[in-house]
């Protein structure tokens, strides 16, 4: 088990969830697979064809033209031509893919009913996320989990890529709006990039990690707070409400 892994026994859990009354998740991880009906590597793979098909090849190094993650790829071509017609088709196509890979994304376990517990004793959520905003609000209206966070769903700048996290940009976007102390905000994340993105803005962050490469990644970046599921988070978020004695006395979650 990785150093900072918690458990609903372990008193840190506790102590993060309890003062908590905002809550900022990260969609892709948290809430669900986005690509799980098919692959994030698909979509790369595409980008590069498609930069390929323009000639455009030299614009990625042979290490990125294999990278995996659709993110590193529009990533480095918005670097080479910052705010260009080039980065902003790239950047179309990706939300092409991730809205139409919402029909077939897979729930992450827990997840729902955490949302569900969460409002239901009075924290205020939103979605910040390196994700098209289009293919979150189609997601939370597919699960009826939209009045959960609306109007809080703060997604990719399309015009602006240099703010994607772990640029701080959408989680200040969420505490502004929602006039959030940073201090009782927590960030629930997957990636290196939304601890990075939570500590710049003062928040606490707790990473959800699916799986050992997931964990040592949030690990080596230095979150010191890690969960493989969301269940002892439900947990500590029911008996966090029983102890201020404010929430419902019966719950009732799965998977
Ligand atoms: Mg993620």
């Amino acid at each position: 088990m990785w150093p900072g892994m918690l458990d609903d026994k372990t008193e840190r859990l506790h102590g993060l969830i309890g003062s908590v009354r905002f809550v900022l998740f990260d969609f892709d991880g948290p809430l669900c697979r986005l690509f799980a009906g098919r692959s994030a590597e698909g979509v790369a793979k595409a980008q590069v064809r498609w930069l390929e098909s323009r000639g455009l090849r030299g614009l990625l190094t042979a290490d990125l033209r294999e990278d995996p993650d659709p993110f590193v790829v529009l990533r480095a071509v918005d670097r080479r031509l910052p705010g260009s017609d080039l980065s902003a088709e790239l950047e179309a196509m990706l939300t092409r893919h991730e809205v139409s890979a919402v029909a077939s994304a897979w729930p992450t376990p827990y997840a729902d009913p955490l949302i569900r517990t969460w409002t239901a004793v009075g924290a205020r959520l939103a979605i910040t996320s390196n994700n098209a905003p289009e293919a979150v609000s189609r997601y939370l209206a597919s699960r009826g989990l939209m009045d959960c966070f609306a109007p809080h769903i703060y997604g990719r700048c399309t015009r602006n890529l240099a703010l994607l996290k772990p640029d701080p940009h959408c989680v200040r976007r969420a505490l502004t709006a929602m006039g959030a102390d940073p201090k009782s905000t927590l960030l629930i994340g997957d990636a290196p990039s939304d601890f990075l993105a939570a500590r710049r803005a003062g928040v606490g962050f707790l990473g959800y990690a699916r799986n050992d490469r997931k964990a040592g990644l949030l690990h080596d970046a230095g979150a010191g707070h890690l969960v493989s599921s969301l269940e002892p988070v439900l947990r500590a978020v029911v008996s966090a409400a029983r102890a201020r004695k404010s929430g419902p006395t019966e719950f009732s979650w799965g998977p």
